[in-house]
């Protein structure tokens, strides 16, 4: 079965190989939107141990399970060596949703450690591209899902440090899909409205606080003397952003 989306841009039709969406409303125009198929044998889904991702692991679980489907969840992990080692993280958020859920075909996932030789740009993305499109073609994936989310309104992100270079595509998206088998299920929902979800399934005390934003680089990190997380990146001010936007204390911050 393939779903029909309309393409806005032209006015033509594409087919997404997919059969049909669940949706999660959040808050005001906020919705995550979670394509499926009874079709779909594996899927495989970015996981990085942050917090976009880790929702979506476990609202693509809770949908799957809710309609009954056998779908692998193949998470996907990629380790950066200029960056706070995130699989830890990702290996803790597996576990955890995968017992929240109760869904059965969360497979144990694949991690994959970047070599140092890739990691500047523009060497980092073409990388990681490359081995993602590698994945699906030898493993069998059905279908291919990332965590991305919009970003966060202009009147709130005007003071996050480099706000000139955040990811422009990620502003103002009309579809979640980026091709015929390839999805961000959060491209129209902001950090507000993955913070409303987590609070809205439960998961602020479970499975927020598993959860890595801070992207700082570990040199800059050492250079400026900040911990971890660094508190001055961009992804750190969009994190507690989305928190104080929902009036909710990050439970990864509190002091134990
Ligand atoms: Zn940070």
């Amino acid at each position: 079965m393939e779903l029909i989306l309309r393409d806005t841009l032209n006015h033509g039709q594409k087919y997404v190989h997919a059969a049909g969406e669940y949706t999660y409303e959040a808050n005001g125009t906020n919705r995550t939107i979670i394509p499926y198929s009874p079709d779909w044998k594996r899927i495989m889904l970015q996981t990085s141990g942050g917090l976009d991702s880790s929702l979506l692991l476990y609202l693509t679980a809770r949908t799957f399970k809710e309609l009954g489907l056998k779908t692998e969840i193949v998470p996907f992990s990629v380790e950066v060596p200029n960056k706070v080692k995130n699989l830890e993280s990702a290996r803790a958020v597996i576990e955890t949703v995968r017992e929240a859920v109760g869904y059965d075909f969360i497979s144990k996932g694949v991690e994959v450690i970047m070599p140092e030789s890739e990691m500047m740009p523009p060497k980092k993305n073409q990388f990681f591209n490359s081995t993602v499109m590698q994945f699906i073609e030898n493993e069998g994936i059905d279908f291919e899902f990332n965590g991305n989310t919009k970003n966060p309104p202009l009147s709130a992100r005007s003071h996050f440090p480099h706000d000139y270079s955040r990811e422009l595509t990620r502003d103002h998206r009309t579809t979640i899909y980026n091709a015929t088998i390839s999805a961000c299920p959060h491209a129209m929902n902001d950090k507000s409205g993955i913070v409303f979800l987590y609070k809205k399934f439960g998961l602020i005390e479970s499975l927020a606080p598993l959860t890595l934003s801070c992207d700082i680089n570990l040199d800059k990190m050492k250079r400026k003397g900040w911990g971890f997380p660094c508190g001055n990146c961009w992804w750190c001010h969009e994190r507690a952003w989305g928190f104080a936007s929902n009036n909710i204390d990050d439970p990864s911050l509190r002091e134990n």
